[in-house]
């Protein structure tokens, strides 16, 4: 007596959820009927690579049988996951291909009920585990672009590469907001804004979700890390945040929102703790916020190990198993790597034997995991073509990924007109940290966890060197890595590009206290500066350094993380190729004191005069080859209701000799208000392409809704609400006025 007969369970005839044509509920019914409660949690379970090979722990190695049998057959594990890092060897497309694959027959053959698995990993800036992948900028850098269009195409590119080696589960994108340059993750995110952020993260979400084209299943995103991981209070990766209501509704939740209205398949939930509880503990963020407010419907995913630490790190049950009921109970659907998965299927087990948690909760989550296999169509396309994965993979998009960094560029300084050089300029002296280093330029999350490990070969890589070398053939670009050097070169040179950065990190890794440039850096844009030649500053860094000496070089670029084509992306701006057009997706502080920082401040946040907000660089700034005007906002109509829509039009001029592209923001704020609110606050943006002498008229809409604040906490834990009473739309120098109704 085996399988279905040993658990009770009577095959019904006919395999209803195995038809591809019967409706995605109706499936997701028969088969659930069709579970034992041990299939059931074993879905709830997925687990990391390294425990199906190797020793059935961390070591790399070839699959093995008797791992995959702990794992698939007797766990019943759902789902598997490469953390940063975790790949097969050698680390292509193909053998990537042929390793999902692998795993995923073996789960098929040995379960009684064939539930395709699903395999996750993190493909934040393209498939980046992959060592021959296109490895595009990094979120903070495509938060620059502020172009919604392009982050689709990205997320589309992604999203290919992925499926085509059998991964149809990304941990991406980011959706947390960038407030504290401290933070090892600042660069994961796209800005500070939730606006910015949230736009920009949707239509990643739908350029990763798209149909594909090719065959294969579809693809789930991420939405991470549900919510306030970002703001941990002392900088650091993981420390518990104090996020008041009011700002925790304003501002951290709306980021996200965008993305459950664009249908993204799954959460992923902040390791942190908010206000005193655990996010995976949080009944609050899990089911009413997540679930009831903001209508999220697919899976809730664990971050990695994050059950444990409810035990271990916040002390909040007294051991693991009264951790997987709290954690299950308070909307957790899917446990990333729980350590262990015999000990945590048995877990929840036991809690539902024991009524800690019920069986309606867990046909719940499984429902949603289900659902969510059907809806991708693994089903029916559980395998790929290990004969295609290098063909779609290697060198993939790389005119999207160099237009992408170049557009993420932002010209912050250009003092008498530096820049552009001329690409037939005669000597040029290039010199810094960063500016031929492969392993910066690409950052974190790049083949490994940390960035690319010491033992793994250097993914393909145009360094900013090289960009210029090919930008300018004709020219002699001397190489100078030391400070001598540069100095005693810059003597018959043009010009000097001092090219900066910071080593790649992740997480609590990448945390500093001093988010600036080091002492060191300074000297040396100090000292070939002292030359009196043209000097350009490029800075390839995961968060905007304060800049100390820097900050008033003639001309300072912003490049961020900008990956593969980072190099030829950089010299298409410096030498005029390309007209920057990137503008700061987040404040650039003066001082490591201004944490955390962003342009929304509340009015009354100074006490002294002004306005608090003192930046080095504001948020939106960035500077173009050509200037451009914007005239006073009109708006279609100057009384709305809550539920409308307003209409802003500006007519936009390239007043400049060269094409262009402008970034349109449009903020509003309440001269009057009962409760503080920010002193500017992104509603809506547009970027509008405009050929040299152009004019245009250009409409931006947003919704009243965006414009609700919550009260405060004294006043009940109230919900957003729209005050009535008049607002001010500002564009550049523009205002115009409206009054809600
Ligand atoms: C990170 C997540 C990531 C997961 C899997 C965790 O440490 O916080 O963002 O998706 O690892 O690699």
């Amino acid at each position: 007596v085996t399988g279905a007969q040993a658990s009770g369970i009577i095959e019904p005839a006919g395999q209803a959820y195995l038809d591809a044509r019967a409706p995605v509920d109706r499936r997701v019914d028969d088969l659930l009927r069709r579970m034992t409660l041990e299939e059931k949690v074993g879905q709830m379970t997925q687990i990391r690579l390294g425990k199906l090979r190797g020793n059935c722990e961390w070591n790399p190695g070839p699959l093995r049988e008797d791992c995959m049998k702990a794992v698939l057959e007797d766990a019943k594990v759902g789902s598997i996951l490469s953390g940063g890092g975790d790949a097969p060897n050698p680390n292509t497309p193909r053998a990537w291909a042929e390793m999902t694959n692998a795993i995923q027959k073996y789960a098929m053959d040995h379960s009684r009920l064939p539930i395709p698995l699903i395999y996750g990993a993190d493909g934040v800036h393209g498939h980046s585990n992959v060592l021959s992948a296109t490895m595009f900028p990094h979120q903070i850098g495509l938060g620059a672009t502020w172009n919604p269009e392009l982050q689709q195409r990205l997320g589309e590119s992604t999203g290919r590469a992925m499926r085509a080696t059998g991964v149809f589960w990304n941990f991406a994108p980011v959706s947390d907001i960038a407030r504290d340059t401290r933070w090892g993750r600042y660069y994961e995110t796209y800005s500070e804004d939730p606006v910015l952020a949230g736009a920009l993260a949707a239509a990643n979400v739908r350029g990763q979700q798209s149909d594909p084209t090719d065959g294969t299943a579809k693809l789930t995103a991420t939405a991470k890390h549900f919510a306030g991981y970002s703001e941990p209070f002392n900088g650091h990766d993981r420390a518990p945040a104090q996020l008041p209501i009011r700002y925790l509704q304003d501002t951290v939740l709306p980021a996200f929102q965008p993305q459950f209205d664009a249908g993204v398949g799954t959460v992923m939930i902040n390791s942190g703790a908010v206000n005193g509880v655990p996010a995976h503990a949080s009944k609050y963020l899990l089911t009413t916020q997540l679930r009831e407010r903001m209508g999220f419907r697919g899976v809730a995913i664990t971050d990695w190990e994050d059950i444990r630490f409810l035990v271990d790190r916040y002390h909040v049950a007294a051991d693991y198993q009264e951790a997987i009921a709290m954690a299950v109970n308070a909307g957790v659907d899917m446990a990333m790597e729980p350590s262990n998965a015999a000990e945590f299927t048995s877990g929840l087990l036991a809690s539902v034997r024991s009524g800690a948690v019920s069986g309606k909760r867990i046909d719940q989550a499984v429902r949603r995991i289900l659902k969510l296999k059907f809806e991708l169509g693994l089903f029916e396309k559980p395998y790929v073509d290990p004969e295609k994965a290098d063909a779609i993979v290697n060198g993939a998009d790389r005119a999207l990924a160099r237009q992408a960094a170049a557009e993420s560029a932002v010209l912050l300084r250009n003092e008498g007109g530096v820049l552009p050089l001329s690409s037939s300029v005669g000597k040029l002296v290039v010199t810094g940290d960063t500016a031929d280093s492969a392993a910066r330029q690409l950052g974190g999350w790049t083949v490994g966890w940390q960035g690319v490990p010491e033992w793994s070969p250097m993914p393909p890589t145009v360094t900013v060197l090289q960009g210029i070398k090919a930008a300018a053939p004709s020219a002699n670009v001397v190489s100078a890595p030391t400070q001598a050097e540069a100095v005693a070169q810059a003597g018959d040179a043009d010009a000097v590009v001092v090219v900066l950065g910071e080593d790649p990190g992740a997480e609590g890794e990448a945390d500093t206290e001093e988010p600036a440039l080091t002492a060191a850096q300074q000297g040396l844009v100090d000292a070939v500066r002292a030359t009196g030649k043209p000097v350009v500053v490029v800075l390839l860094t995961g968060r905007p350094q304060v800049l100390g000496t820097v900050a008033d070089a003639p001309a300072l670029v912003a490049g961020w993380l900008p990956g593969t084509e980072g190099g030829a992306a950089i010299a298409d701006v410096l030498f005029g190729a390309v007209n920057p057009s990137g503008k700061l997706p987040v404040s650039w502080p003066k001082s490591v004191g201004d944490q955390p920082f962003s342009y929304d401040q509340v009015r009354g946040a100074n006490a002294a005069p002004g306005s608090g907000y003192d930046p080095a660089f504001a948020f939106g700034h960035g500077l173009s080859y050509t200037t451009f005007t914007t005239s006073t906002p009109t708006l279609k109509s100057a009384e709305v209701g809550r539920d409308d829509k307003v209409k802003v039009s500006v007519k936009v001029a390239n007043t400049g000799s060269r094409d262009g592209t402008l970034v349109v923001p449009v903020y509003v704020h309440q001269p009057v208000s009962k409760v503080l609110t920010p002193q500017q606050r992104l509603v809506a943006f547009t970027r509008v392409e405009l050929k040299a002498g152009e004019e245009r008229t250009v409409d931006v809409t947003f919704d009243v809704k965006r414009l609700a604040v919550t009260a405060g906490d004294m006043d009940g834990g109230g919900k957003p609400e729209v005050a009535k009473g008049a607002y001010e739309v500002v564009v550049g120098d523009g205002k115009a006025r409206f009054t809600v109704r």
